[in-house]
């Protein structure tokens, strides 16, 4: 090998360590050793099938490319018009950046701030963070702040929500293709790409790799056995690197490698999700009840609520747009809610046949959560765009922030909620299994 060769290119960690690596679930708390790997392949949890590592041919430079792509994407976004439209003459033409400015001229400025943090801020730190640590692990030496850089990626992720914006506009533009003309300008074009850039940027993140070029892989505590959960054995898996730590006397402490905070369960997890879920419980009345905006077309305001909204859609006859909407502001956060209050009324009657099912529902409440934020973009895009007066002009209503909130909330909630706890039972005999499952995906 080449004295300048960077290792994280060619050998994966499997390459370079000779003994077993252990993990411990995030789902169920379940350890198993990984198997070695090769490109495209995955080992999940033996109990809950849960992901515990994806192999990526070439990550670094795979993330780094894309990332670096993104990024340029983003750039030629914010500095484009978005999209214009035009009604008997008058028309309006509108920047990205001027979805969130109009919405602090009518007095909403927490909306505002999440819809650019969520569309423009977030995934632009993001995706300097992946830049930074990526280049630093190509040529070999980490660059500063490389492992809080890392610790801090695996957060971000669900609040970056450029592809459920895409989803926002295409509805927006539907909704008032009929009474206007609309042109799409080159930013729009460049924010789907991004968009589909961003997703293939987080998806390229082999967080097993990056931890092993950034801070090689310390022995699991001494004694660890396979085939049990860590927390009957006073260790616990990490959340961001996976590592396995001893756990000391008062049960906190902080991870060896990446220096995560350290719990064998989240702390209050339960009376943590309860709040949260009442909370949003609570804003989904105001959420519903008052209007999420209000137009005015000729000299004359309609305000309309979520549900009314859909009612509108349905009578101009766009079922399919009703139906995304209906789905995204109505089943989806009151099916989250549902399902999350269900899941914390049943946690102490878990056992080892229901676990699985209810894993798999709360796998899917906490991957379909930030699409409820569809609406609010809708109404962002449209209070932006549609501003031609007294002949056609729309403005947000309170309804837009109190369901800002339930969004955020719920996903606060799911966050909170430990879904090991449903799998704190005894487990038969049968179910022991002590490898990790290795299966071939994509990539
Ligand atoms: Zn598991
Ligand atoms: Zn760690």
């Amino acid at each position: 090998m080449r004295v300048n060769t960077p290792q994280v290119d060619r050998h994966p960690p499997e390459a370079r360590v000779q003994r077993r690596r252990l993990r411990a679930c995030h789902e169920c708390d379940w350890v198993s050793a990984l198997p070695p790997l090769g490109s495209g392949e995955k080992a999940s949890c033996p109990r809950c099938s849960h992901v515990l590592v994806k192999r990526h041919r070439y990550p670094a430079q795979r993330s780094m490319a894309l990332a670096l792509s993104s990024l340029i994407a983003l750039f030629v976004a914010v500095s484009f018009p978005f999209v214009s439209f035009s009604v008997s003459g008058i028309g309006n033409r509108i920047e990205l950046s001027q979805t969130a400015t109009t919405l602090i001229a009518f007095h909403q400025p927490i909306v505002a701030i999440a819809v650019i943090m969520t569309i423009v801020v977030l995934p632009a730190i993001y995706l300097i963070g992946v830049i930074w640590l990526q280049f630093g692990l190509l040529r070999g030496h980490p660059m500063p702040f490389s492992r809080d850089i890392a610790r801090s990626l695996a957060r971000l992720n669900p609040w970056m929500m450029a592809d459920v914006f895409i989803v926002g506009a295409l509805v927006s533009l539907i909704k008032i293709a009929g009474m206007a003309q609309i042109e799409l300008g080159i930013s729009f074009w460049a924010f789907s790409v991004f968009a589909i850039l961003l997703l293939l940027t987080t998806q390229s993140i082999d967080s097993d790799w990056m931890w092993f070029s950034l801070e090689k892989e310390p022995l699991a505590p001494e004694g660890t056995r396979t085939g049990e959960t860590a927390a009957s054995q006073g260790i616990t898996g990490c959340p961001t690197c996976g590592l396995i730590n001893r756990l000391p006397e008062h049960g906190k402490g902080r991870c060896l490698r990446c220096h995560e905070r350290l719990h064998p369960r989240l702390p209050h997890s339960l009376q943590r999700t309860w709040a949260l879920l009442f909370a949003a419980a609570v804003m989904y009345i105001p959420a519903n009840v008052y209007p999420i905006m209000t137009t005015t077309s000729l000299g004359h305001s309609s305000p309309s609520t979520i549900i009314g909204g859909v009612v509108q859609l349905m009578q101009m006859g766009s079922w399919p747009v009703a139906a995304v909407i209906f789905v995204a502001s109505v089943i989806v956060p009151v099916g989250k809610l549902v399902a999350l209050v269900w899941l914390c009324m049943v946690i102490k009657h878990s056992n080892e046949l229901n676990a699985q099912s209810r894993t798999r529902l709360y796998r899917l409440t906490e991957f379909i959560g930030r699409w409820s934020m569809v609406d609010v973009f809708v109404v962002a895009i449209l209070v932006a765009l549609i501003r031609a007066g007294s002949l056609m002009s729309i403005t947000p209503g309170p309804a837009a922030l109190a369901f800002a909130a339930v969004v955020v909330l719920t996903m606060l909630a799911a966050m909170t909620f430990d879904p090991r706890l449903i799998w704190d039972t005894p487990p038969p005999r049968s179910t022991r299994r002590k490898t990790a499952t290795k299966e071939t995906v994509d990539g």
